[in-house]
């Protein structure tokens, strides 16, 4: 690996800018001003996003989320994406205190798929009816850039049925330039690296600094390496539980407006995830993140970050998924596995986490069939849809954020279109009648034009034709 940084990289981590912002009290004034520039539809600064993490009070607590609830519904719509994690290899070179992966453990059980194993995990990830995944992996030289790559190809490559997936994110530790330009031309969707702490001590503490990833400036960096190589769709994220929450939000959003500002595009997605249960996990975290300090972080970058998708893991129970869904979140996982290999050695695994073998304890096991349910019963649209990336529209958020009727021509059809696919191929009886009253609802809601005639005919086309995969 050529170790050099992007052109121009900087650390743009001001710690002490962000202590100082973060030493304000709260002022229900100024929360209200900025809730309505979020309003709107303005990106927030560092310090407008201070003074809605400065907020502790219920009452303006409740400001704050009502605002991130309306942002939600009216702007970005009720469509959640679905996904699902897949696990290709586990070994790896850190020693990153907090997951199960690290060197150091002997006691786990390493392994990394053949060809055949990835096939028949992907088989059996499509026979469940996902569309997209995001393929996961550990940092080793075996995990090389024209690996990843390859591994993408084999997915893509492997179709059962009507069953084929149509995007692949990578989650995977930062590479340099020319790695970056090689995983891009096998066709990646999301390269998501999370800084883990933005925090420089705290960084220090949980990944040594005789390994790789104990460079604090080479991951900061890596999504700039990225954009440098040509990849634009980058996912950013930190571990809440390793340093003070604040301070990670505004990490985060200094990320976001450091790309922002330098590449004219901002991250594609954010993740969140908090710290679970690992294999040799014994840490005592003084700064465990509780739900409500969740509920409030995922607010308020819903509020800071407008262009940008939020993505909320199965790390997260069913009931705190349940209760943060509606103040932002677009994407989640479902029917989640870690353990490697599992989505097609079924016959063998009990639903019981073995941590050995797994990175951490998940909180929602729940199949794809049971939350694509429960998003029906909360009146969202379980949404596969792959379109923009698909059909070159770049900056997909940013269009559903900015253009007036983005969601409606687009997004919106493309979740029904892909929800129906799902329903007819793969939902069980309940969900299915479930599905179809959503379905029915929907197009009850929509104005009698061109659009609706275009998605009732598709749909039409799909229950007697039997054609898939009609893009809008
Ligand atoms: N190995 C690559 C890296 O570190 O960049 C890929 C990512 S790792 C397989 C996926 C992510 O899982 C990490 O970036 C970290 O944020 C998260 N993670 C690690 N241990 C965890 C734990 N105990 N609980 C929750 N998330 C954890
Ligand atoms: Fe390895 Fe990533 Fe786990 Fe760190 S978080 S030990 S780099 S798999």
């Amino acid at each position: 690996m050529d170790m050099t940084l992007s052109k121009g990289a900087i650390d743009f981590i001001d710690d002490a800018y962000i202590f100082r912002l973060l030493e304000q009290k709260e002022d229900a004034g100024k929360v209200r001003e900025v809730l309505a520039k979020s309003l709107e539809k303005k990106a927030l600064n560092l310090e407008e996003t201070a003074a809605l993490l400065a907020v502790k009070s219920p009452e303006l607590l409740e400001e704050i989320y009502q605002a991130a609830r309306k942002l939600k519904r009216e702007v970005y719509g009720n469509r959640i994406v679905l996904f699902a994690p897949l696990y290709i290899g586990n070994h790896c070179v850190n020693d990153c205190l907090y997951c199960g992966f690290r060197r150091s453990l002997t006691s786990t059980v390493r392994r990394t798929l053949s060809d055949e194993e990835l096939v028949q995990e992907v088989k059996s990830l499509e026979a469940e009816g996902h569309k997209r995944l995001i393929l996961v992996y550990g940092e080793s030289p075996a995990y090389s850039p024209e690996f990843i790559a390859h591994t993408v190809e084999v997915v893509y490559g492997t179709k059962n049925g009507h069953g084929e997936i149509r995007r692949v994110n990578i989650n995977a530790a930062p590479l340099d330039i020319e790695g970056f330009k090689t995983v891009k031309q096998a066709g990646i969707g999301t390269y998501q690296i999370f800084q883990e702490t933005y925090h420089k001590e705290t960084y220090a503490k949980y990944h040594p600094a005789n390994t790789l990833k104990g460079n604090f400036m080479w991951r900061l960096d890596g999504m700039d390496r990225a954009f440098q190589a040509g990849c634009d769709d980058m996912g950013i994220g930190a571990l809440f539980g390793l340093y003070d929450w604040r301070f990670e939000v505004m990490g985060l959003v200094s990320h976001a407006l450091h790309l922002q500002g330098r590449y004219g595009v901002g991250p594609h997605t954010i993740s969140f995830p908090r710290i679970q249960p690992a294999n040799g996990l014994d840490l005592a975290l003084p700064y465990q993140t509780t739900d409500a300090q969740f509920k409030q972080l995922v607010a308020v970058l819903r509020l800071a970050v407008p262009y940008t998708g939020l993505i909320m893991t199965a790390r997260e129970s069913p009931a705190i998924r349940d209760e943060v869904m509606e103040f932002g979140v677009s994407q989640i996982d479902a029917g989640t596995r870690l353990e490697i290999g599992a989505y097609h050695e079924k016959e063998n695994i009990t639903d019981a986490q073995k941590l050995e073998k797994e990175q951490f304890q998940i909180g929602d096991n729940r199949t794809l069939d049971e939350a694509i349910g429960w998003l029906l019963s909360r009146d969202f649209i379980p949404s596969f849809c792959t379109s923009c990336y698909r059909v070159g529209r770049t900056g997909e958020h940013f269009m559903e954020y900015a253009i007036p009727g983005f969601i409606g021509r687009f997004c919106t059809p493309n979740a029904i279109m892909t929800l129906a696919e799902y329903l007819k191929d793969y939902a069980g009886e309940r969900t299915r009648k479930e599905g179809e009253a959503l379905i029915a609802r929907e197009l009850a809601k929509m104005p009698e034009d061109e659009m609706k005639r275009s998605l009732v005919e598709r749909l039409r086309n799909l229950a007697e034709d039997d054609k898939r995969d009609q893009l809008f």
